[in-house]
C-alpha cells in the first residue's frame, strides 16, 4: 500500500524487548496490567485537558477502558477514549525509548536474567510486555485535537510499520494477536480475574462484554473507585499492594503505607508508601519525587516534588486536594501556602510511620534503614523543624556494635558512662579507618562508646546535628578533649616540658603543614595523629570538600 511507512524501532527497544520476552516469561499476565494502566494514564490526561478546553470531550466525556477477546481471531483487544496520540507521539512514544530512565536501565543490566527480570519491574517498561504473549501488535489510535489517525503496528522484532487511518472515535485501541502459547488470555474469566488482581483500584470503569447468553451489554469489571477515596476499613493488604504495583512498577510489595483523610482548614487524602529497596536512581540528583498530585479525583501530575522534601524522595503514593484550584501548575505549587501545610501533614505522617516501624517491627526497619538510611542521613540539614524526631530514626555503627548500622542515639545515650558529658564520633571514609582510628585509643581504655562515621553524608549530618537529647554531638578528632575523657594522671604541661626539644623541632620541620605540634593526652598506643581545631571544619570535611573541588 502506498500510504504505508516502515520504520526501524531504536537498538535499545530491541534489545528490551528481546529480554523482556524470555525474562518475564512466567510473569506473562502483566502485560493487560500495563495495558490497563496506560489506558487510564491516557484518560486521566484528557481529563485534565478538557479543564482548559471541553472541546476535546468531542461530547463524549464518560472515560472507559473496554477489554474483550475474540476467540476466533486469537486476540485481545484494550481500548480507552482517552487522549489519543498523534503521528508524532506514536513514534517517540511506541518506537523509541524517550525515558532516560529506561536507557540508563538498559545501561545497569547485569545479563543475570534473574536480577534483570527485576530491574524491568523497576522500570514498568510498560507497552513492549504486549510482545511476551502476542506475535503481532496493532494499536489504532486518535488524538483528541486531530482530525486524522494512525495505525502503528509490528511483530516486535526489528520494525514497525505506521499508516494513516480514519477513526471516527478519539483515543486508542490495542489489538494483540496472541501467541499459540497464549491463548489462555482467551479466556474471559481469565481476563477478569487479572483485571481484578491488578487493576481493581482504577478510578475508571473497566468494561467487558456481558457474560449472559445473547446480551449485547457491557459490564464493569473492576470496583472503579480511586483507592484512595474508598475507607480504610473496607480496604485488604492486597488492595494496596496492587495499587503500590499500579503507582511504581516495583515487583515487590512495599515495607509499609499510610492512608488518611485529612480535614479541618482544608481536606486532603494521602496515601504514602515506603518501598523495599532503594531504586536503581536514588542518587540520582535530578531525580523527581515519587508522589502523584491529585485535585478532588483528577490527575494533575506525577512526580510533585513539592509535595515531598527530598530526604523523602523514596516515598511513592498520591495525594489528593479538595482544596487547590484545579488549574495548578508545578510554578504554582512552589509557592503556595496549602501546598506547604499539605507538606508538613505528608511529613508528618511518614515520620509516625517510620517510627512505628522502628518500635514495632524492628527487623523490617532494620532492612529500610539498610536501603534508605543515607538519604534519610540527609535529614536534619534540610528539614531543622524536624531535626530531633529525624534524629530519633538514625541508627549507626558504634565501637560497641561495628557490624551493620544498628545503634540509634537513644541506645547511645542510655548506655554512657554516669560523668560521661557528651556523644563522641569519629568520621573517616571508610568503616575500617574509622574503626582503627588513633583517636579512639583514649575512649577505649575509658570504656566510652564512639560512633562510627564512614558514610559520605555523615560530615553533613552531624554538621547539622549539635546536639540529641540536650547530649552534645562531638568529634574525637576535633579541639582538646574534656577532663572526663582523658587520664589525668598524666599531666600535659609537665609532658611538654620534658619533650620540649622534641616538639620545638617537630614544628619547625611541619612548620607549613600543621599549626601546631603539642602532647596529646589522647593516644594511648599510636605515636602521633593529627586533629582539627576546635572550631575550625573537620580534616574528613576538608578532604571531602577538596574532592568536590572546592
Ligand atoms: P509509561 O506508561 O511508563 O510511560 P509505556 O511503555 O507503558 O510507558 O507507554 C509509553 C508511552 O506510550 C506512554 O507514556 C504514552 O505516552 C504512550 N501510550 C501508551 N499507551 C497509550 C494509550 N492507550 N493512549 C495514549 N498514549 C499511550
Ligand atoms: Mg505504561
Amino acid at each position: 500500500k502506498a500510504n504505508v511507512e516502515t520504520r526501524h524501532f531504536e537498538a535499545e527497544v530491541q534489545q528490551l524487548l528481546k529480554l523482556m520476552i524470555h525474562s518475564l516469561y512466567s510473569n506473562r499476565e502483566i502485560f493487560l496490567r500495563e495495558l490497563v494502566s496506560n489506558a487510564s494514564d491516557a484518560c486521566d490526561r484528557l481529563r485534565f485537558a478538557a479543564l482548559k478546553d471541553d472541546t476535546l470531550l468531542e461530547g463524549d466525556g464518560e472515560l472507559e477502558i473496554r477489554v474483550e477477546a475474540d476467540k476466533d481471531a486469537g486476540t485481545v483487544t484494550v481500548s480507552d477514549n482517552g487522549i489519543g496520540m498523534s503521528r508524532q507521539e506514536v513514534i517517540d512514544n511506541l518506537g523509541t525509548i524517550a525515558r532516560s530512565g529506561t536507557r540508563r536501565f538498559l545501561d545497569s543490566l547485569s545479563g543475570d536474567q534473574k536480577k534483570d527480570a527485576q530491574l524491568i519491574g523497576q522500570f514498568g517498561v510498560g507497552f513492549y510486555s504486549s510482545f511476551i504473549v502476542a506475535d503481532q501488535v496493532s494499536v489504532e489510535t486518535r488524538r483528541a485535537d486531530e482530525k486524522a489517525g494512525v495505525r502503528w503496528s509490528s511483530d516486535g522484532t526489528g520494525s514497525y510499520t505506521l499508516e494513516e487511518i480514519e477513526r471516527e472515535s478519539r483515543g486508542t485501541t490495542v489489538t494483540l494477536q496472541l501467541r499459540d502459547d497464549a491463548v489462555e488470555f482467551l479466556e474471559p474469566a481469565r481476563l477478569r480475574h487479572i483485571i481484578r488482581r491488578y487493576s481493581d483500584h482504577i478510578g475508571l470503569p473497566i468494561l467487558m462484554p456481558s457474560e449472559k447468553e445473547g446480551s449485547e451489554a457491557w459490564e464493569k469489571v473492576n470496583e472503579a473507585a480511586a483507592l484512595w477515596t474508598r475507607p480504610k476499613e473496607s480496604l485488604k493488604d492486597e488492595d494496596y499492594q496492587g495499587f503500590y504495583q499500579h503507582l511504581s512498577h516495583d515487583p515487590e510489595a512495599p515495607l509499609a503505607w499510610t492512608h488518611n483523610h485529612v480535614e479541618g482548614r482544608q481536606s486532603y487524602s494521602l496515601l504514602l508508601y515506603i518501598p523495599s529497596r532503594a531504586p536503581f536512581d536514588l542518587w540520582d540528583r535530578e531525580r523527581r519525587r515519587g508522589v502523584r498530585l491529585y485535585v478532588r479525583r483528577v490527575f494533575i501530575m506525577d512526580e510533585a516534588e513539592q509535595l515531598m522534601p527530598a530526604w523523602l524522595r523514596f516515598v511513592r503514593g498520591v495525594v489528593d486536594s479538595d482544596d487547590l484550584p484545579l488549574n495548578v501548575s508545578r510554578e504554582i505549587l512552589q509557592d503556595n501556602r496549602l501546598v506547604r501545610s499539605i507538606r508538613a501533614g505528608a511529613v508528618k505522617k511518614v515520620l509516625g510511620l517510620l517510627e512505628d516501624m522502628a518500635r514495632n517491627r524492628p527487623e523490617d526497619y532494620a532492612r529500610f534503614w539498610d536501603e534508605f538510611g543515607q538519604v534519610i542521613k540527609e535529614g536534619p540539614a534540610e528539614d531543622p523543624e524536624n531535626a530531633e524526631r529525624i534524629a530519633g530514626l538514625l541508627r549507626f555503627a558504634s565501637t560497641r556494635h561495628p557490624d551493620g548500622q544498628t545503634v540509634s542515639l537513644k541506645d547511645y545515650v542510655d548506655r554512657m558512662q554516669p560523668d560521661q558529658k557528651a556523644i563522641y564520633y569519629v568520621t573517616a571514609d571508610s568503616h575500617a579507618t574509622a574503626l582503627n582510628s588513633p583517636h579512639l585509643e583514649a575512649f577505649r581504655k575509658k570504656d566510652i562508646e564512639v560512633l562510627l562515621l564512614s558514610d559520605r553524608v555523615d560530615e553533613w549530618l552531624v554538621a547539622h546535628l549539635p546536639e540529641f537529647e540536650g547530649k552534645t554531638l562531638k568529634s574525637v578528632a576535633q579541639g582538646d578533649l574534656d577532663a572526663d575523657e582523658v587520664d589525668d594522671d598524666k599531666d600535659a604541661e609537665q609532658q611538654a616540658e620534658a619533650h620540649k626539644d622534641l616538639l620545638e623541632r617537630l614544628n619547625k620541620a611541619l612548620d607549613e603543614q600543621v599549626k601546631e605540634v603539642r602532647v596529646s593526652r589522647r593516644l594511648v598506643d599510636s605515636p602521633a595523629c593529627l586533629v582539627a581545631e576546635q572550631d575550625g571544619i573537620s580534616l574528613n570535611l576538608q578532604r571531602l570538600l577538596k574532592e568536590a573541588g572546592q
